[in-house]
């Protein structure tokens, strides 16, 4: 049976002799893993469409469990991701939080598309790149159920200075209303704003806004401690990141 669907390479690896397993992260299909034949050669009409972060429409042939790719049109590729290390552990870090929260069948095609963004932005400014990383991830968590109410537990009332936010149950506390024992963390108003834009904000403006550096590691720290306590995620490629900086 042949099917089309459109798929971003966030995995590959060598099979037989030119060919390659790829793993393929699709908007509704979850992750998917595609057998090419000839995919490592130049000459191959399919090389293009089976590099990491190649997006195209592609044409699977599906036999058993098995899928072969037999046809693809490339969208987009995001290269420059491969010329700087940074970017690329990063993009591998943020592909990973995609697959792992759109396993199974099921329209995730709001988290394929922020995905999409994303590496597209860290390919033009790898320099936002902890930026990139805090609004990919809390967006993902906003988008899996995880927004946090954006009002005090405490006192019920928007909060109209800094804030004290809670990692490990989303909730969030005036500074006069929460302690900061624990789990807990303290966002200036300006980082509470970022992150209030990040939740509410239409997905193509998701990262038109700025912050300072300093905001932007906050906001990438509480994101990174958030997503790890909501989804118990593993880490691997994010320590990865981590130390390439
Ligand atoms: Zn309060």
């Amino acid at each position: 049976m042949y099917t089309d669907i459109q798929g971003l390479v966030i995995g590959e690896k060598k099979q037989g002799e030119n060919g390659k397993l790829l793993t393929v992260l699709t908007p509704n299909l979850g992750v998917l893993k595609i057998s090419t034949k000839g995919g490592t050669k130049l000459t191959s009409s399919l090389f293009a469409s089976s590099q990491l972060f190649a997006y195209s429409d592609m044409t699977i042939y599906q036999k058993g469990n098995f899928l072969t790719l037999t046809e693809a049109t490339v969208k987009d590729v995001f290269f420059e991701l491969n010329e700087d290390l940074v970017s690329l552990s990063l993009a591998c870090w943020i592909c990973e939080v995609a697959s792992s929260v759109s396993v199974g069948e099921g329209e995730q095609g709001e988290i394929f598309r922020l995905l999409l963004n994303s590496l597209w932005y860290l390919s033009k400014n790898p320099d936002k790149h902890t930026l990139i990383k805090a609004v990919f991830e809390l967006r993902v968590l906003f988008l899996i159920g995880f927004c946090p109410e954006l009002i005090c537990v405490n006192c019920g009332a928007e909060p109209k200075g800094d804030v004290i936010f809670d990692y490990t149950s989303g909730e969030l506390f005036c500074a006069e209303c929460g302690s900061k024992q624990g789990e807990r963390m303290f966002l200036k108003r300006d980082t509470y704003l970022a992150m209030k834009y990040i939740a509410m904000s239409p997905p193509k403006r998701v990262f038109m806004f700025s912050v300072s550096d300093d905001d932007a590691l906050t906001l990438s720290r509480l994101s990174e401690r958030f997503l790890i306590n909501m989804t118990g995620i593993n880490t691997t490629k994010l320590d990865f990141y981590k130390n390439m900086l």
